[in-house]
């Protein structure tokens, strides 16, 4: 502290500003967490914005990233805001460093609107990397758009976001996810202020996600040409609600997926069998309806062995899918299960509502090309409502399909 005093107090600090209106801005270089890179800070008194960035050496690079950052400073001087602040912050992944450049700009309603940039960077080859370069092919795309929609509806508390405004924000292009950070374990995207909320939005998926084995032949989102969508029923089978869900689907043709529980199938064998020679698809939704992510994995995995033996008892067919009870999962037991997990994208929320017109609404509402719908059928009232919701799908030109037909594993 005495020396800071001491500094501030001899003629210096007059010297310091008088060269600070001369240079300006003032740029200074710090260190950066990685040896090879270094940020740079460049500070205007007179235009009030000070800008923090990386600098790695690469001339290629280090152009990229300073040709979008000043893009947005010189929006700032352009505009009637009074400070602008952008600060740097990395992660890293592998050979990849994320770099998150956060804006923030004040404005005169003294609110302050924050964006990010992102930029990825290869240490090995010294190159930005493009989310193209990174994921690769269309069916990951395809893959990531799908579970970033299914994170966002999960977000979806107080049906905030429309399905079509998920719809438009989540369509597998290139540049949907271009706002990309990498941080080991997690593959995030970055939503502008005034897209998903009027704030900056910040939505994860595990990296694993866009890597699984399902991701070969998925169907396409947004084919407005084919609107495919998967109806699947939970908790069953059910001695009054199934025989009434089998007989509205097969008025209308239409085929669907029923997860069932092994207990359930214990009582009911010949339900199960029935629903399978009508041609529907059978799921696994645990034995008795645990929390399979608060097991151990090995109890976990007995217990789906046990639902499955069950299944294939009563039916002679073991099933090709799970759905974890209340969506329920952990990396421990996504590994471990040679069946894919299948959650949805739309809760009918029949299970809460118990009531066959909001059932109904909450499909009309929601529903989108791709979606998988989440009904059980253990509720009278659900079968009260299958008929209006599959008059109302075939309307809007929806072909329903298994969940194994939409992920493209048959
Ligand atoms: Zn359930």
């Amino acid at each position: 502290m005495f020396l800071l005093w001491q500094h501030n107090k001899t003629s210096y600090d007059s010297v310091d500003a008088a060269q600070d209106a001369v240079k300006d801005p003032k740029v200074t270089t710090k260190e950066s967490p990685f040896k090879e890179i270094s940020y740079v800070e460049e500070r205007s008194k007179t235009h009030h914005y000070t800008l923090t960035y990386p600098k790695t050496g690469i001339k290629a690079v280090d152009d990229a990233m300073k040709k979008s950052i000043y893009a947005k400073r010189d929006a700032f001087l352009a505009s009637n805001a009074t400070r602008f602040h952008a600060t740097v912050s990395a992660t890293t992944s592998g050979h990849y460093i994320s770099f998150l450049i956060k804006n923030d700009v004040f404005l005169p309603t003294k609110q302050v609107e924050s964006s990010v940039q992102t930029f990825t960077y290869n240490r090995q080859d010294k190159k930005l990397v493009t989310l193209k370069q990174f994921i690769k092919t269309e069916a990951r795309l395809n893959r990531l758009s799908k579970e970033i929609r299914t994170e966002i509806q999960r977000q979806n508390d107080h049906l905030q976001w429309s399905a079509k405004k998920i719809d438009h924000l989540t369509q597998d292009t290139w540049e949907t996810f271009a706002d990309f950070g990498l941080d080991g374990k997690n593959f995030t995207v970055y939503y502008g202020p005034h897209t998903l909320a009027n704030h900056l939005s910040v939505i994860s998926i595990p990296i694993t996600a866009i890597n699984k084995k399902r991701d070969t032949t998925v169907f396409r989102l947004n084919t407005h040409d084919k609107k495919y969508v998967a109806l699947t029923f939970d908790d069953g089978p059910n001695k009054t609600v199934t025989p009434r869900i089998l007989e509205t689907l097969k008025k209308h043709d239409v085929k669907a997926t029923f997860f069932m529980l092994g207990s359930s199938v214990e009582e009911a064998p010949e339900l199960a069998k029935e629903v399978l020679k009508e041609g529907h698809e059978i799921g696994n939704h645990s034995y008795g309806h645990e929390n399979l992510s608060k097991m151990t994995g090995v109890e976990a995995e007995a217990n789906i062995n046990k639902a499955n033996q069950l299944i294939k008892n009563a039916t002679g067919q073991e099933p090709l899918t799970i759905r974890p009870p209340y969506g329920a999962r952990n990396a421990e037991l996504e590994q471990l299960s040679a069946q894919p997990m299948i959650l949805w994208g739309v809760d009918t929320l029949d299970w809460k509502t118990r009531n066959a017109a909001s059932t109904l609404k909450e499909v009309q509402q929601h529903v989108y090309p791709g979606a998988i719908v989440l009904m059980h059928d253990i509720h009278p009232t659900t079968a009260d409502a299958l008929d209006a919701v599959l008059t109302y799908l075939q309307q809007q030109g929806y072909t329903c399909v298994t969940v194994s037909q939409l992920e493209g594993l048959q």
